[in-house]
Protein backbone atom coordinates (compact mmCIF):
# COMPACT_ATOMS: atom_id res chain seq x y z
CA UNK A 1 0.00 0.00 0.00
CA UNK A 2 3.40 2.20 -0.23
CA UNK A 3 2.32 3.91 -3.31
CA UNK A 4 -1.72 4.57 -2.62
CA UNK A 5 -3.06 7.80 -3.61
CA UNK A 6 -6.48 7.17 -1.80
CA UNK A 7 -7.45 5.22 1.14
CA UNK A 8 -11.05 4.48 1.39
CA UNK A 9 -12.06 3.00 4.87
CA UNK A 10 -15.39 1.47 6.13
CA UNK A 11 -16.51 -0.86 8.73
CA UNK A 12 -19.03 -2.90 6.01
CA UNK A 13 -16.90 -3.06 2.63
CA UNK A 14 -18.58 -5.46 0.20
CA UNK A 15 -15.87 -7.73 -1.21
CA UNK A 16 -15.72 -11.41 -2.76
CA UNK A 17 -15.21 -12.90 0.02
CA UNK A 18 -18.02 -11.16 2.65
CA UNK A 19 -18.53 -7.78 4.07
CA UNK A 20 -16.26 -6.75 6.48
CA UNK A 21 -14.13 -3.65 8.00
CA UNK A 22 -11.73 -2.79 5.38
CA UNK A 23 -9.28 0.25 4.13
CA UNK A 24 -8.86 -0.46 0.51
CA UNK A 25 -5.87 0.99 -1.44
CA UNK A 26 -6.03 2.90 -4.64
CA UNK A 27 -3.13 4.18 -6.71
CA UNK A 28 -3.42 5.21 -10.30
CA UNK A 29 -7.18 4.33 -10.17
CA UNK A 30 -7.12 0.84 -9.53
CA UNK A 31 -7.36 -1.06 -6.11
CA UNK A 32 -3.75 -2.02 -5.30
CA UNK A 33 -4.61 -3.83 -1.64
CA UNK A 34 -8.16 -4.65 0.57
CA UNK A 35 -6.22 -4.45 4.18
CA UNK A 36 -7.45 -4.52 7.82
CA UNK A 37 -9.34 -1.31 8.65
CA UNK A 38 -6.86 -0.17 11.00
CA UNK A 39 -4.13 -0.39 8.32
CA UNK A 40 -1.84 2.60 8.59
CA UNK A 41 -2.52 4.90 5.90
CA UNK A 42 0.62 6.24 3.75
CA UNK A 43 2.12 9.46 3.96
CA UNK A 44 0.64 11.68 1.18
CA UNK A 45 -2.23 9.34 0.61
CA UNK A 46 -5.73 10.75 1.20
CA UNK A 47 -7.61 8.71 3.78
CA UNK A 48 -11.37 8.78 3.21
CA UNK A 49 -13.26 7.36 6.03
CA UNK A 50 -16.83 6.59 5.41
CA UNK A 51 -17.43 4.75 8.79
CA UNK A 52 -20.38 2.89 8.86
CA UNK A 53 -21.83 3.54 5.12
CA UNK A 54 -21.32 0.66 3.26
CA UNK A 55 -18.66 0.06 0.71
CA UNK A 56 -19.59 -1.57 -2.48
CA UNK A 57 -17.95 -2.05 -5.98
CA UNK A 58 -19.80 0.56 -8.71
CA UNK A 59 -22.56 -1.36 -10.38
CA UNK A 60 -22.94 -2.42 -13.93
CA UNK A 61 -25.98 -2.09 -15.98
CA UNK A 62 -25.29 -3.76 -19.41
CA UNK A 63 -28.97 -3.06 -20.17
CA UNK A 64 -29.55 0.89 -21.11
CA UNK A 65 -31.09 2.72 -23.69
CA UNK A 66 -29.49 6.32 -24.07
CA UNK A 67 -31.17 7.06 -27.64
CA UNK A 68 -28.01 9.30 -28.81
CA UNK A 69 -27.71 10.78 -31.13
CA UNK A 70 -30.90 10.77 -32.91
CA UNK A 71 -33.26 10.32 -30.15
CA UNK A 72 -31.28 12.95 -27.56
CA UNK A 73 -35.30 14.17 -26.74
CA UNK A 74 -35.80 10.35 -24.77
CA UNK A 75 -32.62 10.51 -23.27
CA UNK A 76 -28.89 11.16 -24.00
CA UNK A 77 -25.28 10.47 -22.82
CA UNK A 78 -24.97 13.47 -20.61
CA UNK A 79 -27.94 12.77 -18.95
CA UNK A 80 -28.25 8.78 -18.77
CA UNK A 81 -24.50 9.29 -17.44
CA UNK A 82 -25.44 11.37 -14.83
CA UNK A 83 -28.43 9.66 -13.64
CA UNK A 84 -25.90 6.26 -13.34
CA UNK A 85 -23.51 7.86 -11.49
CA UNK A 86 -25.97 9.20 -8.92
CA UNK A 87 -27.09 5.57 -8.96
CA UNK A 88 -24.21 4.18 -8.08
CA UNK A 89 -23.70 2.85 -11.28
CA UNK A 90 -19.91 3.43 -12.52
CA UNK A 91 -20.15 1.26 -15.91
CA UNK A 92 -23.03 1.19 -18.98
CA UNK A 93 -23.65 -0.85 -21.40
CA UNK A 94 -25.55 1.18 -24.33
CA UNK A 95 -28.09 -0.91 -25.97
CA UNK A 96 -27.98 -0.54 -30.33
CA UNK A 97 -31.08 0.50 -30.96
CA UNK A 98 -33.32 3.89 -30.44
CA UNK A 99 -30.62 5.70 -31.25
CA UNK A 100 -30.18 6.84 -35.31
CA UNK A 101 -28.01 5.92 -36.54
CA UNK A 102 -28.50 2.10 -34.85
CA UNK A 103 -25.23 0.20 -33.85
CA UNK A 104 -25.27 -2.19 -36.50
CA UNK A 105 -22.30 -0.77 -38.92
CA UNK A 106 -18.52 -0.18 -37.44
CA UNK A 107 -19.17 3.52 -39.07
CA UNK A 108 -22.64 4.03 -36.82
CA UNK A 109 -20.84 2.48 -33.55
CA UNK A 110 -18.36 5.60 -34.43
CA UNK A 111 -20.51 7.91 -34.44
CA UNK A 112 -22.19 7.04 -31.49
CA UNK A 113 -18.81 6.66 -29.81
CA UNK A 114 -18.12 10.60 -31.06
CA UNK A 115 -21.26 11.38 -29.32
CA UNK A 116 -20.96 9.64 -26.05
CA UNK A 117 -16.84 10.53 -25.63
CA UNK A 118 -17.24 13.89 -24.52
CA UNK A 119 -20.76 13.58 -22.45
CA UNK A 120 -20.13 10.21 -20.71
CA UNK A 121 -19.85 10.91 -16.63
CA UNK A 122 -19.24 6.78 -16.04
CA UNK A 123 -17.37 4.17 -17.96
CA UNK A 124 -19.52 3.58 -21.43
CA UNK A 125 -19.84 0.51 -24.12
CA UNK A 126 -21.70 -0.71 -26.78
CA UNK A 127 -23.59 -3.97 -27.94
CA UNK A 128 -23.79 -4.44 -31.07
CA UNK A 129 -27.23 -4.92 -33.07
CA UNK A 130 -28.07 -7.52 -35.62
CA UNK A 131 -30.62 -7.00 -37.98
CA UNK A 132 -31.41 -8.41 -41.02
CA UNK A 133 -28.86 -8.29 -43.97
CA UNK A 134 -26.07 -7.01 -41.41
CA UNK A 135 -24.65 -10.72 -40.66
CA UNK A 136 -21.65 -9.63 -42.99
CA UNK A 137 -21.11 -6.33 -40.13
CA UNK A 138 -21.35 -8.71 -37.12
CA UNK A 139 -17.19 -9.61 -37.04
CA UNK A 140 -16.22 -6.41 -37.70
CA UNK A 141 -18.32 -5.35 -35.38
CA UNK A 142 -16.88 -7.56 -32.26
CA UNK A 143 -13.39 -6.49 -33.69
CA UNK A 144 -13.78 -2.81 -33.26
CA UNK A 145 -14.98 -3.57 -29.85
CA UNK A 146 -19.09 -4.34 -29.06
CA UNK A 147 -19.98 -6.82 -26.22
CA UNK A 148 -22.28 -8.80 -28.55
CA UNK A 149 -25.14 -8.50 -30.10
CA UNK A 150 -28.41 -7.95 -29.52
CA UNK A 151 -31.36 -8.85 -32.14
CA UNK A 152 -35.47 -8.94 -31.98
CA UNK A 153 -37.74 -12.03 -32.71
CA UNK A 154 -40.35 -9.72 -32.53
CA UNK A 155 -40.99 -6.38 -34.21
CA UNK A 156 -38.65 -3.86 -31.81
CA UNK A 157 -41.23 -0.37 -31.90
CA UNK A 158 -38.84 1.08 -34.25
CA UNK A 159 -38.24 0.58 -37.92
CA UNK A 160 -34.68 0.94 -38.36
CA UNK A 161 -34.18 -1.87 -36.08
CA UNK A 162 -36.43 -4.90 -37.41
CA UNK A 163 -36.25 -8.19 -35.78
CA UNK A 164 -34.75 -11.24 -37.20
CA UNK A 165 -36.48 -14.06 -39.00
CA UNK A 166 -36.01 -17.48 -37.79
CA UNK A 167 -33.60 -18.39 -40.94
CA UNK A 168 -31.77 -14.80 -40.18
CA UNK A 169 -31.58 -15.76 -36.48
CA UNK A 170 -29.84 -18.99 -37.25
CA UNK A 171 -27.56 -17.20 -39.59
CA UNK A 172 -26.67 -14.44 -37.29
CA UNK A 173 -25.79 -17.21 -34.86
CA UNK A 174 -23.96 -19.78 -36.86
CA UNK A 175 -21.54 -15.89 -37.22
CA UNK A 176 -21.51 -15.15 -33.96
CA UNK A 177 -20.26 -18.34 -32.79
CA UNK A 178 -17.65 -18.35 -35.51
CA UNK A 179 -15.64 -15.78 -33.31
CA UNK A 180 -16.78 -16.64 -30.08
CA UNK A 181 -19.12 -13.64 -29.62
CA UNK A 182 -22.66 -13.59 -27.55
CA UNK A 183 -25.75 -13.14 -28.57
CA UNK A 184 -28.53 -11.15 -26.67
CA UNK A 185 -32.29 -11.58 -27.14
CA UNK A 186 -35.31 -9.92 -26.60
CA UNK A 187 -36.97 -13.24 -26.73
CA UNK A 188 -40.61 -13.02 -27.19
CA UNK A 189 -42.39 -15.36 -30.28
CA UNK A 190 -44.05 -13.03 -32.98
CA UNK A 191 -46.61 -16.04 -33.36
CA UNK A 192 -47.79 -15.74 -30.01
CA UNK A 193 -48.05 -12.46 -30.16
CA UNK A 194 -49.94 -11.90 -33.60
CA UNK A 195 -52.51 -14.76 -32.53
CA UNK A 196 -52.85 -12.60 -28.53
CA UNK A 197 -56.01 -10.64 -28.34
CA UNK A 198 -54.65 -6.96 -29.31
CA UNK A 199 -57.37 -4.62 -27.50
CA UNK A 200 -55.58 -1.84 -26.55
CA UNK A 201 -57.04 1.02 -24.59
CA UNK A 202 -56.56 1.65 -20.86
CA UNK A 203 -56.75 -1.37 -19.46
CA UNK A 204 -53.35 -3.14 -17.91
CA UNK A 205 -55.24 -6.79 -17.84
CA UNK A 206 -55.77 -6.67 -21.78
CA UNK A 207 -52.45 -5.70 -22.65
CA UNK A 208 -51.22 -8.27 -20.05
CA UNK A 209 -53.02 -10.62 -21.94
CA UNK A 210 -51.37 -9.00 -25.28
CA UNK A 211 -48.21 -10.35 -24.40
CA UNK A 212 -48.51 -13.68 -23.24
CA UNK A 213 -46.18 -16.16 -21.07
CA UNK A 214 -46.08 -18.53 -24.06
CA UNK A 215 -44.52 -16.05 -26.29
CA UNK A 216 -41.41 -15.86 -24.09
CA UNK A 217 -41.31 -19.51 -23.13
CA UNK A 218 -41.16 -20.71 -26.82
CA UNK A 219 -38.83 -17.77 -27.96
CA UNK A 220 -36.59 -19.25 -25.31
CA UNK A 221 -36.94 -22.30 -26.06
CA UNK A 222 -35.56 -21.63 -29.73
CA UNK A 223 -32.57 -19.50 -28.38
CA UNK A 224 -31.90 -22.65 -26.28
CA UNK A 225 -31.72 -24.88 -29.29
CA UNK A 226 -29.86 -23.09 -31.43
CA UNK A 227 -26.89 -22.50 -28.40
CA UNK A 228 -26.87 -26.19 -28.41
CA UNK A 229 -26.38 -27.06 -32.16
CA UNK A 230 -23.52 -24.14 -32.68
CA UNK A 231 -22.14 -23.95 -29.09
CA UNK A 232 -22.52 -20.31 -28.63
CA UNK A 233 -23.51 -18.32 -25.87
CA UNK A 234 -27.09 -16.43 -25.74
CA UNK A 235 -28.92 -14.17 -23.06
CA UNK A 236 -31.94 -13.75 -22.25
CA UNK A 237 -32.36 -9.98 -22.26
CA UNK A 238 -35.50 -8.93 -19.55
CA UNK A 239 -36.66 -12.07 -18.66
CA UNK A 240 -40.28 -11.66 -17.23
CA UNK A 241 -41.89 -15.07 -17.96
CA UNK A 242 -41.34 -17.35 -14.73
CA UNK A 243 -42.33 -20.38 -16.59
CA UNK A 244 -39.23 -20.44 -18.83
CA UNK A 245 -37.13 -20.59 -15.68
CA UNK A 246 -37.08 -24.58 -15.17
CA UNK A 247 -35.91 -25.12 -19.03
CA UNK A 248 -33.44 -22.59 -18.63
CA UNK A 249 -32.23 -23.90 -15.33
CA UNK A 250 -32.49 -27.55 -17.69
CA UNK A 251 -30.53 -26.49 -20.42
CA UNK A 252 -27.40 -24.59 -18.01
CA UNK A 253 -27.05 -28.31 -15.90
CA UNK A 254 -26.73 -29.60 -19.61
CA UNK A 255 -23.91 -27.23 -20.25
CA UNK A 256 -25.77 -24.65 -23.02
CA UNK A 257 -24.41 -21.19 -22.60
CA UNK A 258 -26.97 -19.37 -21.87
CA UNK A 259 -27.41 -16.78 -19.29
CA UNK A 260 -30.45 -14.53 -18.27
CA UNK A 261 -31.23 -11.19 -16.94
CA UNK A 262 -34.49 -9.48 -15.42
CA UNK A 263 -35.30 -6.18 -14.30
CA UNK A 264 -36.55 -4.10 -11.26
CA UNK A 265 -39.78 -3.85 -12.44
CA UNK A 266 -40.26 -6.93 -12.84
CA UNK A 267 -39.09 -7.86 -9.39
CA UNK A 268 -40.92 -5.05 -7.69
CA UNK A 269 -43.88 -4.12 -9.52
CA UNK A 270 -47.16 -6.61 -10.12
CA UNK A 271 -49.84 -6.56 -12.74
CA UNK A 272 -52.21 -6.25 -9.63
CA UNK A 273 -51.51 -2.93 -8.81
CA UNK A 274 -51.15 -1.48 -12.37
CA UNK A 275 -53.41 1.58 -12.37
CA UNK A 276 -55.19 1.58 -15.13
CA UNK A 277 -53.93 3.81 -18.26
CA UNK A 278 -50.99 4.14 -16.09
CA UNK A 279 -48.59 3.63 -19.28
CA UNK A 280 -45.43 4.14 -17.28
CA UNK A 281 -45.60 0.70 -16.40
CA UNK A 282 -45.97 -0.58 -19.92
CA UNK A 283 -42.77 -2.42 -20.87
CA UNK A 284 -42.22 -5.19 -23.21
CA UNK A 285 -42.46 -8.49 -21.98
CA UNK A 286 -44.98 -6.92 -19.38
CA UNK A 287 -45.00 -6.62 -15.62
CA UNK A 288 -46.72 -9.71 -14.80
CA UNK A 289 -48.67 -11.03 -11.71
CA UNK A 290 -47.35 -11.43 -7.84
CA UNK A 291 -46.79 -14.96 -7.94
CA UNK A 292 -44.69 -14.88 -11.02
CA UNK A 293 -42.21 -12.39 -9.25
CA UNK A 294 -41.77 -14.30 -6.58
CA UNK A 295 -40.71 -17.31 -8.98
CA UNK A 296 -38.36 -14.40 -10.72
CA UNK A 297 -36.90 -14.04 -6.69
CA UNK A 298 -36.37 -17.80 -6.41
CA UNK A 299 -34.51 -18.02 -8.86
CA UNK A 300 -31.96 -14.76 -8.19
CA UNK A 301 -31.73 -16.75 -4.71
CA UNK A 302 -31.24 -20.52 -6.55
CA UNK A 303 -28.83 -18.75 -9.13
CA UNK A 304 -30.80 -19.23 -12.14
CA UNK A 305 -30.75 -16.13 -13.41
CA UNK A 306 -27.57 -13.90 -13.64
CA UNK A 307 -27.79 -10.27 -12.73
CA UNK A 308 -30.37 -7.21 -12.69
CA UNK A 309 -30.24 -4.59 -15.23
CA UNK A 310 -32.37 -1.55 -15.48
CA UNK A 311 -33.69 -1.71 -19.00
CA UNK A 312 -33.87 1.94 -18.78
CA UNK A 313 -36.02 3.04 -21.97
CA UNK A 314 -37.21 6.54 -21.80
CA UNK A 315 -39.18 8.33 -23.70
CA UNK A 316 -40.76 11.97 -24.03
CA UNK A 317 -43.85 12.20 -21.71
CA UNK A 318 -46.12 12.88 -24.70
CA UNK A 319 -45.39 9.15 -25.93
CA UNK A 320 -46.65 8.00 -23.25
CA UNK A 321 -50.45 8.09 -23.27
CA UNK A 322 -52.93 6.57 -21.70
CA UNK A 323 -53.25 4.00 -24.10
CA UNK A 324 -51.32 0.52 -23.27
CA UNK A 325 -52.01 -0.36 -27.04
CA UNK A 326 -49.90 2.67 -28.44
CA UNK A 327 -47.93 4.07 -26.01
CA UNK A 328 -44.22 3.84 -25.98
CA UNK A 329 -43.22 0.73 -23.85
CA UNK A 330 -40.16 1.05 -21.58
CA UNK A 331 -39.19 1.91 -17.69
CA UNK A 332 -37.17 4.32 -16.69
CA UNK A 333 -34.87 3.13 -13.52
CA UNK A 334 -31.41 4.02 -14.36
CA UNK A 335 -31.13 6.12 -11.12
CA UNK A 336 -33.11 4.23 -8.87
CA UNK A 337 -32.45 0.52 -9.53
CA UNK A 338 -30.06 -0.03 -6.38
CA UNK A 339 -32.49 1.45 -3.88
CA UNK A 340 -35.57 0.01 -5.58
CA UNK A 341 -33.58 -3.79 -5.45
CA UNK A 342 -32.09 -3.57 -2.04
CA UNK A 343 -35.30 -2.41 -0.75
CA UNK A 344 -37.63 -5.70 -1.94
CA UNK A 345 -34.37 -8.05 -1.15
CA UNK A 346 -34.15 -6.85 2.46
CA UNK A 347 -37.34 -7.80 2.72
CA UNK A 348 -37.46 -10.86 1.15
CA UNK A 349 -34.34 -11.89 3.44
CA UNK A 350 -31.75 -11.06 0.85
CA UNK A 351 -28.86 -9.84 1.58
CA UNK A 352 -26.70 -6.77 0.37
CA UNK A 353 -23.79 -9.10 -1.13
CA UNK A 354 -26.91 -10.61 -3.36
CA UNK A 355 -27.68 -7.47 -4.60
CA UNK A 356 -24.06 -6.58 -5.36
CA UNK A 357 -23.93 -9.99 -6.77
CA UNK A 358 -26.81 -9.28 -9.20
CA UNK A 359 -26.70 -5.66 -10.10
CA UNK A 360 -22.49 -5.52 -10.35
CA UNK A 361 -20.53 -9.05 -10.28
CA UNK A 362 -22.84 -10.53 -13.00
CA UNK A 363 -23.26 -8.87 -15.62
CA UNK A 364 -19.94 -7.69 -15.12
CA UNK A 365 -18.90 -10.74 -15.99
CA UNK A 366 -21.60 -11.21 -18.90
CA UNK A 367 -19.86 -8.43 -20.62
CA UNK A 368 -16.89 -9.87 -19.72
CA UNK A 369 -15.25 -6.90 -17.60
CA UNK A 370 -12.68 -8.16 -15.67
CA UNK A 371 -11.76 -5.04 -14.10
CA UNK A 372 -15.32 -4.06 -12.83
CA UNK A 373 -17.53 -5.94 -10.62
CA UNK A 374 -15.59 -6.40 -7.52
CA UNK A 375 -13.43 -4.35 -4.64
CA UNK A 376 -10.43 -6.77 -5.15
CA UNK A 377 -6.31 -6.09 -5.83
CA UNK A 378 -6.59 -5.07 -9.36
CA UNK A 379 -9.91 -3.98 -10.32
CA UNK A 380 -10.85 -0.58 -11.33
CA UNK A 381 -11.50 1.80 -8.13
CA UNK A 382 -15.27 1.83 -9.04
CA UNK A 383 -17.57 2.07 -5.57
CA UNK A 384 -20.76 2.97 -4.34
CA UNK A 385 -21.24 4.50 -0.39
CA UNK A 386 -24.52 3.67 0.34
CA UNK A 387 -26.61 3.72 3.38
CA UNK A 388 -28.60 0.78 3.45
CA UNK A 389 -30.53 1.89 6.83
CA UNK A 390 -31.52 5.30 5.57
CA UNK A 391 -34.92 5.81 3.57
CA UNK A 392 -36.08 8.64 1.44
CA UNK A 393 -39.09 8.98 -0.53
CA UNK A 394 -38.95 8.98 -4.98
CA UNK A 395 -39.26 12.53 -6.14
CA UNK A 396 -39.16 12.69 -9.56
CA UNK A 397 -37.88 16.21 -9.44
CA UNK A 398 -34.48 14.57 -7.85
CA UNK A 399 -34.06 12.68 -10.88
CA UNK A 400 -31.33 13.30 -13.54
CA UNK A 401 -33.19 11.14 -16.31
CA UNK A 402 -33.67 13.29 -19.38
CA UNK A 403 -37.81 13.13 -18.56
CA UNK A 404 -38.72 12.32 -15.65
CA UNK A 405 -41.50 9.63 -16.58
CA UNK A 406 -41.37 7.08 -13.02
CA UNK A 407 -43.45 4.09 -12.02
CA UNK A 408 -41.78 4.45 -9.00
CA UNK A 409 -43.00 8.28 -7.98
CA UNK A 410 -43.93 8.37 -3.93
CA UNK A 411 -42.40 5.22 -2.89
CA UNK A 412 -40.49 5.06 0.11
CA UNK A 413 -37.11 3.21 -0.93
CA UNK A 414 -34.26 2.25 1.61
CA UNK A 415 -30.48 2.92 0.44
CA UNK A 416 -29.38 6.38 0.17
CA UNK A 417 -26.46 6.69 -2.24
CA UNK A 418 -23.75 9.05 -0.73
CA UNK A 419 -21.35 8.97 -3.23
CA UNK A 420 -19.87 7.12 -6.28
CA UNK A 421 -16.36 7.04 -6.96
CA UNK A 422 -14.95 6.31 -10.62
CA UNK A 423 -10.96 4.89 -10.73
CA UNK A 424 -10.53 6.77 -7.82
CA UNK A 425 -13.07 9.66 -8.63
CA UNK A 426 -15.68 10.89 -6.95
CA UNK A 427 -18.14 11.58 -9.59
CA UNK A 428 -21.01 11.99 -7.90
CA UNK A 429 -21.90 13.37 -3.71
CA UNK A 430 -25.67 13.11 -2.24
CA UNK A 431 -27.02 13.07 -6.06
CA UNK A 432 -25.09 16.05 -7.33
CA UNK A 433 -22.40 15.34 -10.18
CA UNK A 434 -18.88 16.54 -10.24
CA UNK A 435 -16.25 16.24 -13.54
CA UNK A 436 -17.01 13.76 -16.35
CA UNK A 437 -14.35 11.63 -16.12
CA UNK A 438 -16.27 8.22 -18.15
CA UNK A 439 -14.15 6.63 -20.61
CA UNK A 440 -15.17 4.86 -23.71
CA UNK A 441 -14.67 1.52 -23.03
CA UNK A 442 -14.19 -1.77 -25.53
CA UNK A 443 -14.81 -5.80 -25.54
CA UNK A 444 -10.49 -5.89 -25.92
CA UNK A 445 -9.55 -2.90 -23.58
CA UNK A 446 -12.13 -3.64 -20.98
ZN1 LIG B 1 -34.22 -2.92 -23.64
Amino acid sequence: MADAQLVLRSTRVITPEGTRAASVAVADGRITAVLPHDAEVPRGARLEDVGDDVLLPGLVDTHVHVNDPGRTEWEGFYTATAAAAAGGITTLIDMPLNSLPPTTTVGNLRVKQEVARSKAHIDTGFWGGAIPGNVKDLRPLHEAGVFGFKCFLSPSGVEEFPELAAAELEAAVAEIAGFDGLLIVHAEDPAHLASAPQRGGGAYKHFLASRPRAAENDAIGLLIDLAKRYGSRVHVLHLSSSDALPMIADARREGVRITVETCPHFLTLTAEEVPDGATEFKCCPPIRERENQDALWQALADGTVDCVVSDHSPCTADLKTPDFGTAWGGISSLQLGLPVIWSAARERGQSLEDVVRWMSAGPARLAGLEHKGAIEAGRDADFAVLAPEETFTVDPAGLHHRNRVTAYAGRTLHGVVRSTWLRGERIAEHGRLTDKTGRLIERTSA
